[in-house]
Parts: structure tokens; sequence; C-alpha cells
């Protein structure tokens, strides 16, 4: 039997076809426009698979609604891509293919991948970040995705504010959150150009370290994870998670014993496809339930 997973990212999209093993048969990717123009691609992709794919797992850019007995169940609901507003995700993909749909945002599902098949695995508890884009966080303990009332939205956590960054922050919400501050536009908006542009040995790093650092730090003394992954296009600057584990070091002190840090703060394993592998464990999970 195979599975489908759907990476809805913000920017692009992943598609994939799976197996039980996770390895992923097919792959393919295209941006993100409008519901009509994507979400044609989306079928086309799993057109040839009909009939022998038993679910699809999909993580999707939000705000989302992820509550069953929800009216908005399926829905991504007030995300400031117009065009995606109140857009019915899990409707559209049943009518269109008929199977069982796993329902979550995209750092969850990356969050699952990196639990099943990365460095979580065999791990009780592991803490996934994204820095993009946006920055958004997604926890599993015990195998379930951490969710409430609503999803996560560790992304806008607020910050202690660097006493030598004076930037006002990206955020439309709020002033001085993760997001606003240390998001790959965020950077971009501070030097005016990208982030990748920036060289590896500038100070600036040192200021994102410590936002990244603030935010390990807090997620430490709320869940004692057993792993934090950090991912996202900002981690590709290859000095950073040193810089990250060094500020956290100062800023926890002695005060909770950590596993060590080369164990504790990493990159994703499964780098890129995170996301995706997490989509496709989520799709077999959904049968299993
Ligand atoms: P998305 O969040 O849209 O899914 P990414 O995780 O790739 O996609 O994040 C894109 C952001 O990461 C952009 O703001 C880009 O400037 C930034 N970025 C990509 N590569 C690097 C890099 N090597 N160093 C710093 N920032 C990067
Ligand atoms: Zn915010």
């Amino acid at each position: 039997m195979l599975y489908g997973g759907i990476e809805a990212g913000g920017t692009k999209f992943v598609c994939g076809i799976g197996n039980e093993q996770l390895q992923v048969i097919e792959r393919k990717s295209f941006p993100t426009t409008t519901p009509e123009e994507t979400m044609e691609q989306v079928f086309d992709f799993f057109d040839k698979y009909k009939g022998n794919i038993a679910s699809i797992g999909v993580g999707a850019f939000g705000p989302i609604d992820i509550q069953i007995e929800s009216r908005t169940y399926g829905y991504i609901t007030n995300t400031p891509k117009l065009a995606w507003q109140n857009y019915h995700f899990v409707g559209a993909l049943e009518n269109a293919l008929s199977v069982p749909i796993y329902w979550t945002t995209d750092v969850n599902a990356a969050c699952y991948g990196e639990y099943m098949a990365g460095y979580g695995k065999g791990k009780n508890s592991v803490l996934y970040y994204t820095v993009g884009t946006g920055v958004g966080g997604g926890a599993v303990v015990d195998g379930k995705i951490v969710a409430g009332f609503s999803h996560p939205e560790m992304g806008h956590m607020l910050l202690q504010r660097h006493n030598e960054d004076q930037f006002e922050g990206i955020c439309p919400f709020h002033h001085d959150c993760l997001e606003g501050l240390a998001s790959g536009p965020a950077i971009e908006k501070r030097f005016g150009r990208k982030a990748q542009t920036i060289s590896f040995d500038h100070p600036y790093w040192t200021i994102e370290a410590d936002y990244l650092a603030q935010c390990v730090y807090n997620t430490t003394l709320l869940y004692a994870p057993e792993v934090i992954i950090l991912g996202g296009g900002v981690m590709k600057q290859p000095q950073l998670l040193e810089l990250i584990r060094q500020s956290f070091k100062e800023k926890m002190g002695s005060y909770v014993d950590t596993p060590t840090l080369e164990e504790y703060l990493l990159t994703p394993r499964l780098a890129d496809n995170a996301g995706l592998i997490g989509c496709l464990a989520l799709a077999i999970k959904k049968l299993n339930h």
C-alpha cells in the first residue's frame, strides 16, 4: 500500500508518495499561488496513484482549524495569504481523492517526521522549530502532537530585545515576537537584502543566535524535551547552531541540567524532507487510529 504526503508551505508545496517504511517513491514541488492553481497541481500529482493510496497526511501553513468538532475543521483560517483565507483544504482533497486525510500544521508534520525517522527516533518528546519565511514550532510528546484549543503558535513568543538591536520587528500583531525579530524576512528588512547574502562572520548572527537561544531557553523550561530541532532556511547558516548553543548555555547557567548540547540542539536529520516524511507518517497514523 502507498501513502500520500502534502507539505503545504506558504512559499511552496511538496507532494510525495511513500511506502510503509517512509521511503519516498516520488516527490514533486511547486510554488504556492492560488488555491485554484496550486490544488490543481496537487490533484494532478495524485491522479495516477488513485486507488493505490490508502491515506494522505497534510502539513499546512496556518493558522488552520484542527478541531474535529468545529464547523470549519480542515480550513485554512485567517492567513495573511488572502487567496487562501477560509479555504476548505481537507474538503477539497476528500472530494477529489476520496481517501482519509490527516490534517495538521507544516511544523507539526516536520516535528513528527523527525520523531519517527530523524533525531527524535526512539525518544518520547521532540520539539521542532522552523526559522524561515515565518517561525513556527511544534511538539510531539509520547507519539501525540501537542494541541489544546488550537495548535500552538510558538513562533510568536515574546522575547527580550537584544540591547544592540534597534530593529522594530515585522510582525503586524506583536512587538518583539520571535517571528517579528528573527525570521528570514526580518533579517532581510534589517539589511535590505536576503538573509543568505549576510556573511557568516557578520556580528548580526550573534543577535540572531541570542533570539533563538531565548526561544530554546523558554522551550526547555516549558517542556523539558529530549531534543530540540531547529530547521528552516535561516538555520542553513552553518555557524548559527553553535552560536545558539553557546548563548543558550550562558542564559541557562547551571539551573537545568539538559542533555549535552551536541545531542540536545540540532538541525533536522531529515533536512528538507522532515515535513514530507512527517506527512507520510501521519497518513499511516490516520489509518491506525
Ligand atoms: P519557507 O519558510 O518559506 O518554507 P525556508 O524555510 O527555506 O522556506 O525559509 C526561507 C527564508 O530563509 C528566506 O527568508 C530566506 O532568505 C532564508 N534563507 C534561506 N537560506 C538561507 C541561508 N543560507 N542563510 C540565511 N537565511 C536563509
Ligand atoms: Zn508575532
